[in-house]
Formats: C-alpha cells, sequence, structure tokens
C-alpha cells in the first residue's frame, strides 16, 4: 500500500486532499497567514479523532515521511506550513472539535485541540464560566495551535500565558502512541512535566489532540480606560500604580505609539482613534472587578485621579459601557491589520523586563533613526508582560518590498542584539517557528539549546516531527 492508500485508509479518501486533483486548491494550508511562505504538501490529512491521529503518524513514521500539524494557520513565524519538497504530509487538526466534558467543581474543561478559541471563550461563558485566553486571532486559532506556541495575549498580566490555563494534555507521540494525560490536577509531583515539554514545542515533539483547561469566575464587571501618556517611562509607572490599586482587578495593559495610531486612523478612520494625536503614546487599561461595576468605576477614578495629579497621564476616557470597551480594544487589535494595509513592515516580538523598557526603547529608536533615517516605527504591545511588538516600516515612499529585501536582516540584527543586552527574548510569545530557528544559536544560551537538542533527539529520534522548525 502506498502512504496515500494507508492515509485514506487512516482517515476516509475524502479527508486526504492531494494535488493530484487538479480541482482542489490547498493554498488555505499551504501558505502562511502573513503570506510569507508558500510550500507544497505531499498531502493535506484531516483526521476527525485521536485515534486516527495516531494511526496517520504511525503510517508516516513507516514511511518515513515527515509531519507538519497544523491548527487554524494564523501563526506568525512560519511554523505550520510545509516546505516546498512536496513530500511533508500536513496533518489538520480542525476536525478535532469537540468539547468533551465541564466540570464545573474543578474549574476546568477538556476539549479536542482543533476547537476555535473563540467558541472555547463561548462555552466557558454558557457554562457560567471565564476562560481568559484572548488574542486577535481568536476566531481562527484552534486551542491546539495556542497550546502549541504557547500564545499570549492580552491578559497574560492576570492569568499568564496559555502554559498556566492548561492542566492536563493528551499527546500522540512521534511513534504513533497516545500519551493520555488529560489530568484535571493542580497538584502532581511524580517526575517531569511533560505537558509543560509539549506546550510551546511548535509541533516539533507530537501531536497534541485534547487538553484539560482550567476555568475562572466571571468578574460581575470590567471596565476599560483608555489614556494618553507623556513617555514610556509614565507609562511604566502608570503600570505600577495601577497593579498597586486594582492588584488582580488589573486584566490588561496595553501601550500603544502615536505612529501606530495613526496607522488605524488613516486606514480606519470610522474606528475613530482617541488622544493621540498630541502624545507619544497611549494606553489602554482593563479593570476586572469581582463586586460591581460602580466599584470598577470609582477604583478607575481615583487611579487616574492619582495619575492625573503625578504627571503620568495628561488625558484620559472611560468607556461608559461594553459597546464602547469593544470599540477601545478593536482600536488596539487593528493596528496589525493598519500596519499590513500601509505596506510590507519588519516585525519584532520580543520580551525585555518592564522596568527596563524605557531605556530599551529611547536607545534602540535612536539606534534605528540613526541606520536608517526616515524608517517609521510601529510600537505597541502588551506593556504589562514586558512584551513588545517592536515593528520597522520602510520610510515613506520606499517600496516595502525593496525595504525587506535590503534591511531585514540588518535591522533584525540591531533590535535582536539590543534585546539582549537589555537581557530579554528575541520571541516573547509567537515562537520560533522557522523565521527565527537560525537566529536561536547566537541568542539563547548554549547549554539550554543543547539540552533541547538532546530532548527532540530522545522524544523524536528519526526527525519526523515538523523538522526545521525551532530547532
Ligand atoms: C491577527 C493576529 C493576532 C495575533 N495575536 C497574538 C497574540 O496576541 N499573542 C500570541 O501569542 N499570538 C498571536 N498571534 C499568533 C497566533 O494566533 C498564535 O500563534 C496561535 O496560538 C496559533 O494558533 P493556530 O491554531 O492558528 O496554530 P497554527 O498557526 O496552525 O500553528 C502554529 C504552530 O503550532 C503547531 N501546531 C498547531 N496545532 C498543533 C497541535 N495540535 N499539536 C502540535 N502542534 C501544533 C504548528 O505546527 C505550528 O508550528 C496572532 C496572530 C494573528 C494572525
Amino acid at each position: 500500500m502506498t502512504l496515500i492508500a494507508q492515509l485514506q485508509a487512516a482517515v476516509g479518501a475524502a479527508h486526504v486532499l492531494t494535488h493530484d486533483d487538479p480541482s482542489t486548491d490547498l493554498s488555505a494550508w499551504e501558505q502562511d497567514w502573513r503570506k510569507r511562505a508558500h510550500g507544497r504538501a505531499l498531502a493535506v490529512v484531516r483526521p476527525g479523532n485521536t485515534a486516527e491521529v495516531a494511526s496517520v503518524v504511525k503510517a508516516c513514521a513507516a514511511a518515513g515521511a515527515s509531519i507538519v500539524p497544523q491548527g487554524g494557520n494564523t501563526g506568525l513565524v512560519v511554523g505550520g506550513v510545509p516546505d516546498n519538497s512536496g513530500t511533508q504530509v500536513l496533518l489538520s487538526l480542525t476536525r478535532l472539535n469537540r468539547v468533551r466534558a465541564i466540570d464545573s467543581a474543578n474549574l476546568t474543561m477538556t476539549v479536542d485541540a482543533g476547537c476555535v478559541l473563540q467558541n472555547l471563550q463561548t462555552t466557558a461563558t454558557e457554562a457560567g464560566f471565564l476562560f481568559p485566553l484572548s488574542l486577535a486571532a481568536e476566531g481562527s486559532c484552534t486551542i491546539g495551535g495556542n497550546l502549541a506556541t504557547n500564545a499570549g495575549g492580552t491578559q497574560v498580566l492576570r492569568y499568564g500565558n496559555t502554559r498556566d490555563l492548561c492542566l492536563g494534555l493528551e499527546v500522540v507521540t512521534a511513534q504513533g502512541e497516545v500519551w493520555e494525560g488529560l489530568s484535571g490536577l493542580r497538584k502532581d509531583n511524580t517526575g517531569y512535566d511533560l505537558r509543560d515539554l509539549f506546550i510551546g514545542s511548535e509541533g516539533t515533539l507530537g501531536i497534541i489532540t485534547a487538553a484539560t483547561l482550567k476555568l475562572y469566575p466571571q468578574p460581575a464587571a470590567k471596565l476599560t480606560a483608555w489614556a494618553a501618556v507623556p513617555s514610556m517611562q509614565a507609562a511604566v509607572d502608570l503600570l505600577g500604580l495601577a497593579q498597586q490599586r486594582l492588584a488582580a482587578g488589573l486584566t490588561g495593559f496595553e501601550v500603544m505609539g502615536q505612529f501606530a495610531l495613526g496607522l488605524v486612523d488613516k486606514h480606519f478612520a470610522q474606528l475613530r482613534v482617541p488622544l493621540w494625536q498630541d502624545t507619544p503614546y497611549c494606553v489602554l487599561l482593563e479593570n476586572s472587578d469581582f463586586e460591581s461595576e460602580a466599584h470598577a468605576r470609582a477604583l478607575f477614578e481615583s487611579l487616574l485621579e492619582t495619575a492625573f495629579e503625578q504627571g503620568t497621564v495628561t488625558d484620559a476616557v472611560v468607556a461608559e459601557n461594553l459597546t464602547q470597551a469593544k470599540g477601545l480594544w478593536h482600536i488596539r487589535e487593528s493596528i496589525p491589520l493598519a500596519q499590513a494595509e500601509e505596506g510590507l513592515n519588519i516585525k519584532h516580538d520580543i520580551s525585555v523586563p518592564v522596568s527596563r523598557i524605557p531605556a530599551f526603547c529611547e536607545a534602540t529608536d535612536a539606534e534605528l533613526q540613526a541606520a536608517i533615517p526616515g524608517m517609521r516605527l510601529v510600537n505597541f504591545g502588551h506593556l504589562g508582560d514586558g512584551n513588545l511588538h517592536y515593528n520597522v516600516q520602510a520610510p515613506e515612499g520606499v517600496d516595502g518590498k525593496a525595504f525587506l529585501r535590503e534591511q531585514e536582516e540588518r535591522i533584525n540584527t540591531l533590535v535582536f542584539d539590543a534585546v539582549a543586552r537589555f537581557d530579554g527574548s528575541i520571541s516573547a510569545e509567537h515562537g520560533v517557528g522557522s523565521l527565527k530557528r537560525d537566529k536561536l544559536p547566537h541568542y539563547k544560551n548554549p547549554v539550554a539549546l543543547g539540552l533541547m537538542r538532546a530532548i527532540k533527539a530522545a522524544l523524536d529520534p528519526k526527525g519526523l516531527m515538523n523538522p526545521g522548525r525551532v530547532i
């Protein structure tokens, strides 16, 4: 039997798509979200349950075919699309989309890996709970992809990364065995934490087929404020004040540079960006209150009053209702789209300790401006987590494609060297994929890299799980 015939036997012929049929368009699976890579798969295989995933992996292992797992294909580091060889099997998990169980007393839900994040948020809400993972791609990304990349998003400040929201996993190993680790335990010290190995491994160690996730109580009220701040240092000072006053109620703290907001204003004028014209940065704060809306509003007002007195805020608006709050978040989430409208750009998803962000920005902004006079900086991100999307757009009038071709390597080196000097990470939340793989040997501790290679060799000795990614 050929590999294709075995795959068809495993999942049904209708769920094995190949280029043999010229009417089948595989580009949705073969091209990444940013359209930076377009590969060619031997086949796109769409299993419907864990047993089928295991059969696919076994067949591929026996044939020596490598596997690229894929969820919603919203990843930003070219990790979930095949290479150009035409030999890789693209394993799409999106048909694994059942919510298996909700345990209200244990505050957990157990779900298939292909569930779309937004659907899980809704499931949790309908059950009277909160599943706090939230990011702009939530309408398409899957929880399996979120786990595989250890996604961050806008609520990390209070609830942590995806890793912190997961108690158990079900994984198909590189040999096609099923590890049933769907424990809902908050305490289990029986050896190495296998769950934490697979989370963030970007499909290079095994296929995540299901997860047991933490649920939280719904807050009584959520309030959002938008404030103009005179500097990045003022933004950091405001963060400190907000943490002190709101404590665990502070569930979001985003920073947005003036140029980034100007792009939203230019390309999506209907969104009406507030307060951006006369200030270098704006911040978006979210206060989740477990008492009442009135309590949340009183806390916010007192916080902003002190911030005005201290000079960390020069102007502010507090959303009057949920619609206004959603409008403010929508502006924040539209920055990447506005940036894409403006043209190609060089993206950096970096983190440095919050306390060092102002100095990092001052030094690196100046270095970039000196290296490429007129370059435009789209600086925004999850300041509460020390995570900036520190993106570089070509000078006005310069062709984006040519800019990338000629400057990307140089700019990356400049920014990553600065990140290293400030004890940061060159990938805060998007992962490594193939885009940053070659950078790791330079910026990752060599002992850590050696341990990572040893883990990869032990779990996937044939190197068939998403090869060429991460390490
Ligand atoms: C508009 C936009 C906004 C975004 N905002 C954020 C943000 O705020 N924070 C953030 O962290 N990310 C963000 N991202 C990046 C992206 O959404 C996340 O990386 C997301 O977690 C990927 O999920 P996915 O299902 O689309 O995975 P995919 O893109 O399909 O895959 C991502 C990686 O995971 C692997 N993988 C996927 N599923 C599995 C599985 N079941 N088992 C093993 N490996 C698997 C793939 O091989 C690949 O390496 C954003 C992306 C977009 C387009």
